[in-house]
């Protein structure tokens, strides 16, 4: 599958970084491709931006109890995946900007997995697709991501404080954000969708609403991977806008 992943037919992505906004984003929008990467012999990392403290509509549940429960379901969807590791920022969920702060945060995470390929969300707010793909925390984290890769880390002058901690610059060869509007790379997930669903699936605390029927993700993960899928003839696919640091 290694030859669908890799687009150019160039050497294969040895380390892949993927850089979201809160806990159960890799999953939702590239879960499949994520992977794919993983069975393709990638080594994967995870950096999760916010505390995933807003991801509930039960204002009575501590910060801090649900941030942990958040955690541990963000590791377990991982570990399914085949990610070897997850890191946490701990920005407040629902607060993020692209402040310089964040981009040093992610900075620091790229010169030291020094990743070949990164995902992330788009900077771009959609306004064809539904209204939660544009999250503000999303677009934040993307934003801040694409300034991390261009060009605070792989310029050793931007964050000098970095190179006393041993990170030296590094450059990202790829960016994949995910897509609704221009995307023009889809990977076909069609072997991995139920590892996508099972994944999903470990997200309990954010399926707990009035509503929600036990199949509805997987449902909901059929239905729309098909719709990307028809956009480029596959039956089950994952969009992206790639983005060519070069
Ligand atoms: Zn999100």
């Amino acid at each position: 599958m290694a030859d669908n992943v890799n687009p150019d037919g160039s050497e294969r992505y040895e380390r892949v970084m993927v850089v979201s906004a809160h806990p159960d984003d890799p999953e939702f929008g590239f879960g499949g491709t994520i992977a794919k990467l993983a069975a393709a012999g990638s080594v994967i990392e995870y950096v999760i931006c916010t505390d995933g403290c807003q991801g509930g509509e039960d204002p009575t549940v501590p910060d801090a109890e649900l941030r942990a429960v958040r955690e541990g379901e963000q590791r377990a969807a991982a570990e399914i995946l085949g990610v070897r590791q997850v890191t946490f920022l701990g920005f407040r969920d629902g607060s993020l900007m692209p402040t310089l702060e964040l981009r040093r945060a992610i900075t620091r995470e790229i010169r030291r997995f020094r990743p070949d390929l990164v995902l992330t969300h788009s900077p771009l707010r959609s306004i064809n697709g539904a209204i939660g793909a544009s999250h503000p925390d999303h677009l934040a984290a993307g934003e801040a991501t694409l300034c991390a890769v261009y060009p605070d880390a792989r310029n050793p002058r931007a964050f000098r404080e970095l190179l006393a901690e041993g990170l030296e610059a590094h450059r990202v060869r790829e960016v994949w954000v995910g897509s609704v509007d221009g995307a023009d790379h889809f990977v076909d997930i069609g072997p991995y969708v139920e590892r996508k669903i099972e994944a999903i699936r470990c997200h309990v605390s954010q399926f707990q609403k009035p509503g929600w029927e036990p199949d509805a993700p997987a449902r909901w993960v059929r239905e729309r991977m098909r719709k990307v899928g028809e956009r480029a003839g596959l039956e089950y696919a994952e969009a992206f806008k790639r983005i060519s640091t070069a």
